[in-house]
């Protein structure tokens, strides 16, 4: 047995007084597919951004390849091959498309066929008819396939997604899924937050039931699929 990729212990993090994760706990395997399944307020966010560095956890302990991630910044955690799909997207608005994909782009992890331009554009053609567009001027849609090629033009070694389809068209939403399931047919590790369910069940290995700051279950998509009331307690559908 390999060691995880990314292993989250016992996760501990408040907004000042506020305490959102008690004992957040999970573990990502190399080309692993994993979610985090909740309701809203339930403090997956949260656990996204403590693996970030961009939120400091008071207790517990995140490693990532076998290194302690606590109290590195930010750039720090990226540098080393996380990247993010930020919820609400967050590209540059006063940048161009281009200028979005390469402005953050680089190969620090030493991947063998490095993202490039051209395999973004081949990836999300939208993006390349909208080559000299500002960030701000692009749909809700586009601005999310340009998150999705900014963060994979990191080449990171750990993909996450927070609400990347939310708000989306039905039509841009299946476009960004049918992206996943091909960057996890690439052998990407990929961690997804998303509310549709049975997009998550078709294409995941691993689902983390979030529950009041904490993983109440976990287990496999035919497992989840198995016990749909698991999904109605926590969930709610
Ligand atoms: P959502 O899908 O709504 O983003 P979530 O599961 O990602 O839900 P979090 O955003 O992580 O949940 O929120 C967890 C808890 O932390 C909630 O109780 C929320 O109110 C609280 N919280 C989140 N952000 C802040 C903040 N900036 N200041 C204070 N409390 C916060």
């Amino acid at each position: 047995m390999t060691a995880p990729m990314l292993r989250v212990r016992d996760v501990e993090t408040c907004y000042g007084t506020s305490q959102a994760l008690f004992g957040m706990s999970f573990e990502v395997s190399q080309g692993e597919f994993v979610t985090l399944i909740g309701r809203n307020g339930m403090g997956k966010t949260t656990t996204v951004k403590s693996v970030m560095g961009l939120l400091a956890p008071r207790g517990g302990a995140i490693e990532f390849g076998g290194r302690s991630l606590m109290r590195l910044p930010a750039y720090r955690v990226a540098q080393l091959g996380i990247g993010l799909v930020p919820e609400g997207r967050q590209v540059f608005p006063n940048l161009s498309v281009r200028e979005n994909l390469v402005a953050t782009s680089n190969n620090r992890v030493g991947a063998r066929d490095p993202w490039t331009l051209e395999r973004v554009y081949a990836l999300f053609p939208r993006l390349k008819e909208r080559e000299r567009n500002l960030g701000a001027n692009l749909s809700g849609g586009e601005q999310q396939m340009l998150a999705i090629g900014r963060a994979l033009m990191t080449n990171p070694r750990l993909l996450i997604l927070d609400e990347a389809t939310e708000g989306l068209a039905p039509l841009i939403r299946q476009e960004i899924w049918t992206c996943l399931a091909g960057l996890k047919k690439a052998g990407q590790t990929v961690v997804v937050i998303d509310k549709n369910i049975a997009a998550l069940l078709r294409l995941a290995d691993t689902h983390y039931l979030v529950e009041k700051g904490r993983v109440v279950w976990n287990g496999t998509s035919a497992s989840l699929k198995a016990q749909p009331e698991l999904l109605h307690q926590y969930v709610g559908v």
